[in-house]
């Protein structure tokens, strides 16, 4: 049976750097990571504000780098799912495809997924022209045509993204303005990305394949076929948080209930990163959560030494 001080459940920005400084400081860690390092940071393209990459830096080459930035210090990586968690037990233990782990504190770090438009066929058609990792599905586009639908940041870095790719893309929005940095629109209007604003996408067409998409305009309600052959997704995401419910206190939206020192209500669990409840969502602000995570997940060892 494995057993560590901290047993960290996701390895993107905030859990490698919970594993980094606990490890750092004296104790043994384990991450549970059931796909690849950094989490959603793993699919972006360029990364342009994670201070100390002054020509930005890839999102996997980053959260490689994060990775073997905590294993240099002994942080050790279990790549497996976790099914069950006891988190009220003493020691806490987690039930996962690869067997059982037992730890003293642990540091919820799960992030979150893409959202759905919920349209008629976009679950048949996933993976067919329907996409929500651009990183991941763009080059299966390379000089085709394609749209992208959403209005924030991964929106706008999605379309970025697939400019340099694809022979035309669209980038649908639902409001007059995207909700972006100013950097990021200027980049936008220098790529040749053709915005499609105040309009939502009704109907995806298509037998096998995606064909195409009806497009409304909202002040208008003129429908619109548009032709692409990859519409991708990105719409915003939803705290990878289930597993937990009915343990961890969680928001109204499903995110983990823990104030700056992120310790939820159950002593010994901390929640960080983008699944955590929080004013804004960046990769810096998730790797400061799991520095603060350690810091008080440490507190709790030493306070705690009668668990084993
Ligand atoms: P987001 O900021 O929540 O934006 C979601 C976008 O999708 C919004 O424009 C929203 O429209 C639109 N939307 C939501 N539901 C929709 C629906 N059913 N139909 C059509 N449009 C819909 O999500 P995100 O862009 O994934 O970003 C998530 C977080 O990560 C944010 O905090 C963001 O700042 C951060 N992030 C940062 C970076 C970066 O700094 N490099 C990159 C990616 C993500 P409305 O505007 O009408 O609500």
């Amino acid at each position: 049976m494995n057993r560590y001080d901290v047993a960290i459940v996701g390895g993107g920005p905030g859990g490698y750097t919970a594993a980094l400084y606990c490890a750092q400081s004296g104790l043994s860690v384990l991450v549970l990571e059931k796909l690849g390092p950094g989490g959603q940071m793993a699919t972006t393209d360029e990364v342009d504000n994670y201070p100390g990459f002054d020509t930005g830096i890839n999102g996997f080459e980053l959260a490689e780098r994060m990775r073997r930035g905590a294993e240099r210090f002994g942080v050790k990586t279990q790549f497996s799912e976790v099914k069950q968690a006891y988190l009220r037990e003493a020691p806490k233990r987690l039930e996962t495809g690869e067997g059982t782990v037992l730890a003293r504190a642990v540091i919820l770090a799960t992030g979150a997924y893409p959202r759905t438009l919920g349209l008629p066929r976009e679950e048949e058609l996933r993976g067919r022209g329907v996409a929500y990792c651009a990183t991941c599905d763009g080059m299966f586009y390379r000089g085709r045509t394609v749209a992208v639908v959403g209005g924030g940041a991964s929106a706008v870095e999605d379309a970025l993204y697939l400019s340099k790719l694809c022979q035309k893309v669209y980038l649908i929005h639902r409001r007059a303005a995207f909700r972006a940095s100013e950097f990021q629109i200027k980049k936008l209007s220098e790529s040749g990305v053709v915005p499609i604003l105040e309009s939502r996408v009704t109907e995806l067409h298509g037998s096998e394949t995606l064909s195409g998409v009806s497009v409304e305009s909202i002040p208008s309600g003129e429908k619109t076929l548009l032709r692409c052959d990859g519409l991708f997704i990105a719409v915003g995401r939803i705290p990878d948080t289930a597993l937990f419910r009915g343990q961890v206190a969680l928001n109204s939206e499903g995110y983990f209930l823990a104030d700056e020192s992120t310790r939820t209500e159950i002593p010994g669990v901390f929640a960080v990163g983008d699944a955590r409840e929080k004013p804004l969502r960046q990769i810096v602000t998730a790797a400061a959560d799991g520095a603060v995570a350690a810091h008080f997940a440490g507190q709790f060892l030493l306070e705690s030494s009668d668990i084993k």
